[in-house]
């Protein structure tokens, strides 16, 4: 019943200080929160740490009734009521993983209006009698926490959200506020219009985190790499290393263990409890590496994660973004450390190639991957690539690898029309295919006993590129696939030409390649040190 004005904007600071104990607000939170508790409609787009729970917990608390919170975050319902409850805020939840008597108990609560805050998963809302209760009882909001899970493209969608665009048909007034961290165009226009909050008024915070340092090093043997990024710059540190797969998260928490630094494996494929309690000790207790695919990790609200570290490549710039911001929430400096070689493009563009789903979806999943493969890659910085991103000019950082080490970059031209001229004589003369590794070798002149096995020490390509590497071959063989010049297919990952390719080959199109720097991470960690 009260406009925006300074009774709302008084009772919200006093709010802030008496019940949570800051003294000021940060960025946009004053404004969102006096335009929500005014019965305003509100979009908010804050990178994770930026500090979105006051955003609706506050005008929950200024405005008459309860604040109904929906979010995906099950296993954290509890931790969240239970720290609000400490400030005496007055708090509940339902969700799936109490049994009937504990529900009955907070519906009861929130009926008599005794309840300040009413976390739900959203599963809740498809529930004709959720619904009725929540029409028996005074609501003061909604707030719809991770809203890029409406998003159907999205790295986190939930079919479950689709449904919440019906809160609005049914209470027409009161006030809603979607909240999330990933902050693309796309996601953020897709959000508005499934959550039917065109006319809400946006929010959109900076995306930059000035205290994580982006770091992207080649990758030659990635738990070795680890090891030692862990060692030199990051002992006794908490963080989360992020594997692709579940035999990888067990292999290197084992690895890590037997190295004496105190890793836990996540992954779906552990039992509930299991994961439970090792995301408990992650929270609770310090200094402990959390091993995990990227079931892990959404709405941990641990500030003091000094490195997060992917040792495989995530699949788009978004779930890059949302795994790395999962470090130092605090703003005390942090380390985001990616691991990146051949394999990973190998592997993701095939993955790509046998998914599931219309062409337009795997074009969707190909142009998300060339994004990430495009930050990689870059010879600038990786901060300003990041941003561009997602919309947000900015200069360079001269904190990231490439800004303190910036990679040379040299003509490939050659090379490449080598390398592709070998792969393409093994098709023309012999009809055959192979993969990039036995392609090297031919490069390289090496008798090994595949090549002996199929007479490929004849070729005119053997031994055509001994002026380069293994290690380089591997990088330009790795910048080709990422630039489309060439392509893999079949169970084998054996090498096609592409488009891309005849234009190389026929001497139309120049081939600028970056020359990766041999030890990325000691480099940039002797430079700022
Ligand atoms: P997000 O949900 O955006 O990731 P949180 O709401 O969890 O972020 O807030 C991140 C951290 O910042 C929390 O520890 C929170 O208590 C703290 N915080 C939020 N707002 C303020 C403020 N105005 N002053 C001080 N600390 C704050
Ligand atoms: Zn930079």
């Amino acid at each position: 019943p009260d406009p925006a004005g300074t009774s709302v904007s008084s009772d919200a600071l006093r709010v802030l200080r008496r019940v949570f104990g800051y003294d000021a607000f940060r960025g946009d939170q004053q404004e969102i929160i006096e335009h929500v508790a005014g019965g305003g409609d509100a979009l908010v787009l804050m990178p994770t740490g930026g500090g979105k729970s006051l955003c609706y917990q506050i005008p929950a608390l200024v405005r008459r009734g309860v604040g109904v919170v929906v979010s995906p975050l099950i296993a954290l319902m509890q931790d969240q009521v239970d720290a609000l409850k400490a400030l005496g805020v007055r708090a509940g939840f339902l969700n799936s993983t109490q049994d009937l008597d504990e529900r009955r108990l907070v519906e009861a609560e929130f009926l008599a209006g005794e309840l300040d805050l009413l976390y739900l998963a959203p599963e809740r809302l498809r529930v004709e009698s959720t619904l009725s209760l929540l029409d028996r009882g005074e609501i003061a909001l909604f707030a719809i926490d991770e809203a890029h899970c409406v998003a159907q493209w999205g790295h986190d969608f939930r079919p479950d959200y689709l449904a919440l665009s019906a809160l609005h048909e049914r209470w027409p007034t009161v006030p809603r506020i979607a909240l999330t961290a990933t902050a693309t165009e796309a996601t953020h226009t897709e959000i508005a219009s499934r959550l039917k909050l065109q006319d809400a008024r946006h929010f959109v915070a900076s995306f930059d985190r000035p205290n994580i340092q982006y770091r992207i090093a080649p990758k030659n043997d990635p738990k070795r790499q680890l090891l030692s990024l862990l060692r030199s710059e990051h002992p006794g540190d908490a963080g989360i290393v992020y594997c692709l797969s579940r035999a990888s998260v067990e292999k290197t928490a084992a690895f890590l263990t037997e190295n004496g630094i105190a890793a836990l494996p996540y992954h779906a494929g552990l039992d509930a409890a299991t994961r439970a309690t090792h995301q408990a000790r992650f929270l609770r207790e310090d200094g402990l590496v959390m091993v995990a695919t990227i079931a892990f990790g959404m709405g941990i609200d641990k500030p003091d994660v000094r490195f997060v570290a992917h040792l495989d490549l995530p699949k788009s710039v978004e779930g890059y973004y949302q795994e790395t911001g999962r470090a130092g929430r605090d703003g005390q400096p942090s380390t985001a450390w990616l691991a990146y070689g051949l394999q990973d493009v190998v592997q993701q563009r095939r993955m790509i190639e046998q998914s599931e789903g219309d062409p337009a979806h795997r074009r969707r999943l190909a142009a998300h991957l060339d994004a990430m493969l495009a930050l990689c890659e870059t010879v600038e910085c990786r901060r300003v690539q990041l941003l561009n991103y997602f919309g947000e000019p900015s200069t360079a950082c001269g904190n990231c690898d490439t800004c303190l080490a910036p990679p040379e970059t040299w003509d490939g031209t050659v090379a490449a029309q080598k390398l592709l001229s070998a792969v393409s004589r093994l098709w023309r003369e012999r009809k055959q295919k192979f993969g990039v590794l036995h392609i090297v070798d031919i490069l390289l002149g090496r008798k090994t006993a595949k090549v002996i096995q199929f007479d490929h020490d004849q070729l005119r390509t053997f031994g055509a590129g001994t002026e380069l590497r293994e290690a380089e071959w591997r990088s330009v063989a790795r910048q080709l696939l990422a630039a489309e010049l060439l392509a893999v297919e079949g169970d084998h990952n054996t090498l096609m030409l592409t488009e891309g390719s005849g234009e190389v080959l026929a001497g139309q199109r120049a081939v600028k390649l970056r020359r990766d720097p041999e030890r990325t991470a000691r480099a940039a960690g002797k430079d700022r040190a």
